[in-house]
């Protein structure tokens, strides 16, 4: 007989069907003549009842196992005279793969995050982890059904580069030099010895690649992971991170912003429309409310204003703000809060940037003085993309990497994109957790990852 998930029993089964499911047991409950288990099998939130009764031939062991014990039932569905459940099993056979002992952590208990987060290893068979990773999953296919239902190509960019695409450093260096004895010449560390030749680090970014392929693709998108050794222990900053970066050619800042609204609604939809019990409990148990605020960002338009505009806003807010607001100086959190939350109420795309807080690559607008970025911002989260117009203009792009510090003959191959056939292109890059978080609302970004890499934190 084949073995089957609880999510399809649920939805169609018939009383009388013969079943077998194989799974781990949530809660147990005693009586003289029988035992009920809740089995879960991390198909779906839901659980089903089993009824094990003492005419079992094995019932002796099946009395004594504890929650977080894994088992296989062969029985038949009936009708079920509890509450909020259609059916359960009546067991006529049940197997027990593995026992747990009583010291399993995970009792039938609320936990705090913080706790759960320590044993990583076992926080998937919550209700909670469940939940977030199944969205997790649904909403990473949902990414790519976007981009291939519009002609986007996929591109494998490489973890391991030899370019600091932010010029920004905090990078994770890749090395197979042995680090109590290295070679030093004029005071540095000999590269020439290390695995490359040269020096080595992990990706911060797909985006100069992406550009690459698509002065060859038109449309292409990487889906990776990301390495930041930005020693930032917030809510919204993880060490190991997955990025979606999008990249169009024949494009400027009007179609990246369409993209990118576009875009996150057709995930956000995706999800209510793909994972509706478990969005049902992120509306129940974690952020009220949440559901009607995706719905409400899906039907409306994003606001769309400048830099500039949004400096100005912020001035005549009255707010009392940690970080002063002043034209020239990053938006903080707090100011990215205040926008979305306060003043507009949804998500609100901000606009060419002054260039001294931008990347070198992004287009230089005529003022030179700001230039054609992109930033995405939603409630709760703050920013959830960053994008722009990339500097197409040969010379331009010269002098931007040498006003910020960088050498151009480092980027020969990136500066070759500019030389041979050149054209207007565009793209943004999506925190890919930071949208898990949007959606879910889960408060930390620790808890949308499988295994969160932090500062000071690798376990598991
Ligand atoms: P922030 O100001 O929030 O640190 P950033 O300006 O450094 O972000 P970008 O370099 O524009 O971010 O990266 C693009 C997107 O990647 C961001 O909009 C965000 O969604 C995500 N992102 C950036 N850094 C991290 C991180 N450390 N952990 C998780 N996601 C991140
Ligand atoms: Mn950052």
């Amino acid at each position: 007989m084949e073995r089957q998930l609880i999510k399809y029993l649920l939805a169609s089964a018939q009383p009388a069907d013969k079943v077998l499911l194989k799974g781990w047991i949530r809660t147990k409950r005693d009586s003289k003549e029988f035992s009920f288990l809740e089995i879960n099998d991390g198909s779906c939130m839901s659980n089903i009842q089993v009824l094990a009764e003492r005419s079992l031939s094995n019932y002796e062991e099946i009395e004594k196992l504890k929650t977080g014990s894994s088992i296989s039932v062969k029985g038949r569905l009936v009708e079920s005279p509890a509450q909020g459940q259609r059916f359960e099993i009546k067991a006529e056979e049940v197997e027990i793969y593995g026992p747990a002992p009583e010291d399993y952590p995970l009792q039938k208990k609320r936990h705090s995050m913080e706790f759960l987060r320590e044993i990583a290893h076992l926080r998937p068979r919550t209700n909670t982890f469940g939940a977030v990773f199944r969205v997790r999953n649904k909403l990473s296919f949902a990414v790519h059904e976007f981009f291939q239902k519009n002609d986007f190509l996929h591109v494998h960019s490489p973890i391991i580069t030899a370019s600091d695409c932010e010029g920004a450093g905090e990078m994770f260096q890749v090395t197979t030099l042995d680090l109590k004895n290295i070679r030093v010449s004029e005071g540095r560390p000999d590269f020439t010895d290390d695995f490359f030749g040269r020096q080595a680090n992990l990706t911060v970014s797909g985006q100069l690649e992406a550009e690459l392929f698509a002065t060859a693709f038109d449309r292409v998108y990487t889906f990776g992971p990301t390495f930041r050794a930005e020693n930032s222990n917030t809510s919204r900053h993880l060490a190991e991170f997955w990025m979606i970066e999008p990249e169009i050619a024949f494009a400027g800042l009007q179609e990246n912003m369409r993209l990118a609204e576009d875009f996150l609604k057709y995930i956000f939809r995706y999800c209510l429309e793909n994972c509706s019990e478990d969005m049902k409990f992120f509306n129940d148990r974690i952020q009220p409310g949440i559901i009607d605020n995706l719905e409400a960002i899906i039907s409306s338009e994003f606001e769309a204003l400048s830099y500039t505009e949004a400096v100005s806003i912020l001035m005549q807010s009255g707010e009392k703000f940690e970080y002063p607001v002043k034209w020239g100086a990053d938006l903080q959190s707090e100011h990215e809060r205040y926008l979305t939350e306060k003043k507009f109420g949804k998500p609100v795309i901000v606009t060419d940037y002054p260039k001294e807080i931008k990347a070198f690559y992004m287009r230089l607008n005529e003022d030179n003085k700001t230039v054609r970025a992109m930033d995405v911002l939603v409630p709760g989260v703050g920013e959830i993309i960053g994008g722009s117009e990339r500097e197409y203009r040969y010379e331009v792009l010269v002098s931007r990497m040498k006003e910020s510090g960088l050498n151009p003959e480092d980027y020969w191959w990136y500066l070759d994109t500019r030389k041979y056939g050149t054209v207007p292109h565009a793209g943004f890059g999506l925190g890919f957790e930071r949208a898990v978080q949007f959606i879910t609302g889960m408060q930390n970004i620790r808890d949308v990852i499988p295994f969160p890499r932090t500062p000071k934190n690798a376990a598991f």
